[in-house]
């Protein structure tokens, strides 16, 4: 995959992460969303190993890009 901001060929690897989530405000205490936010990749704490997220890092600009459409969410 090229990054979409420089075109250099990414790195693919894995996010390694326990619960988390991405939402379009701070948690301060848990990753649960309330009832009108808009949130993804709502994880939950992993039982045994940690969660790992398939992605792309760019070894250039230093971003990383995650395919997260089979997690839990509320875009729709
Ligand atoms: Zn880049």
């Amino acid at each position: 995959m090229k990054c979409p901001f420089c075109d250099t060929e990414m790195i693919h690897g894995y996010l390694n992460c326990g619960n988390a989530i991405w939402s379009e405000r701070k948690h301060k205490i848990s990753t649960l969303p309330d009832s009108v936010e808009k949130y993804a990749l709502h994880l939950e704490t992993p039982l045994l190993s940690p969660h790992h997220i398939e992605s792309f890092c760019c070894p250039k600009c230093q971003k990383i890009i995650l395919d997260v459409s089979e997690y839990d969410h509320n875009l729709d």
